[in-house]
């Protein structure tokens, strides 16, 4: 760990899609493994990894509201605790491969995991811990991107990296459209302009409002780009 990395301190959001992988089980314990690996690589180098993992792959607030007299902070409820069913089993993952972690929720479930309390988080990550948020913002309304942005933004990490179940931004849905072309470089300003569904609106605009550069590496392995040459350069190299 000698050399020291602009990022020392990174938040990965891990969609809930990711988690899914190709599998039709709400969570592939393959794809687990490889982030816990990813993470395991990245903690190695010193940098200290926070994640907040998402739920749609179980449960999305928006989709059931209305349905069967659901209203939408009842069924984003859900979605939080859907959101924690993967942080735990995130960290029964990481924790089999010796990756010591601690899971916080935005509302209290103290027999399943910590609250969030901010200190206490920094404090994890600086022993070398990694600091699962589940829960997303405990708010109805919002996303588990947004809780990304804000505890990025709390945690004074450096940068919020995305896992999704593809490569990198695209002007289109890759999936359905085989000449989408994959986009470089992106700036917010770009984001917001060409309505690309990278992150809500929200989160953007509170990574934009705080100086966290999105860099919207994406796929499961982006982890693995962090130490890449012009991806996270040694601290004294030039800003991006
Ligand atoms: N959710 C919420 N408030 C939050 C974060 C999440 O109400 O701060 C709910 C919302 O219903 C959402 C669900 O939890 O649909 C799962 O989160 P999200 O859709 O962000 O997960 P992802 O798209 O990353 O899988």
């Amino acid at each position: 760990n000698e050399k020291s990395y602009k990022w020392r301190r990174v938040l990965l959001k891990v969609s809930g899609e990711a988690l899914a992988g190709d599998q039709m089980q709400n969570i592939d314990p393959k794809v687990t493994m490889a982030i816990a690996r990813e993470v395991a690589a990245v903690t190695r180098l010193g940098i200290e990894v926070a994640i907040v993992v998402g739920g749609g792959n179980i449960f999305r607030g928006s989709s059931w509201a209305g349905s069967s007299g659901l209203d939408r902070s009842s069924a984003d409820y859900i979605g939080m605790l859907a959101t924690v069913m993967n942080a735990i089993f995130l960290q029964a993952t990481m924790e089999s491969i010796g990756i010591p972690t601690r899971v916080q929720t935005a509302f209290r479930m103290s027999e399943v995991a910590e609250p969030y309390i901010r200190r206490r988080a920094v404090r994890h990550l600086e022993k070398g811990r990694v600091v699962i948020f589940a829960a997303g913002t405990g708010n109805p309304f919002f996303t588990t991107d947004t809780a990304a942005a804000l505890r990025c933004a709390e945690i004074n990490a450096q940068v919020v990296l995305k896992a999704t179940n593809v490569d990198g931004v695209y002007d289109d849905n890759p999936r359905h459209n085989p000449n989408a072309c994959l986009l470089e470089n992106l700036t917010y300003h770009e984001v917001t302009s060409k309505d690309l569904s990278v992150m809500d609106m929200t989160a953007i605009t509170l990574c934009q409002e705080n100086n966290i550069p999105e860099r919207f590496l994406t796929g499961v392995r982006c982890l693995k780009r962090i130490h890449s040459p012009g991806i996270n350069p040694s601290s004294g190299s030039k800003d991006e």
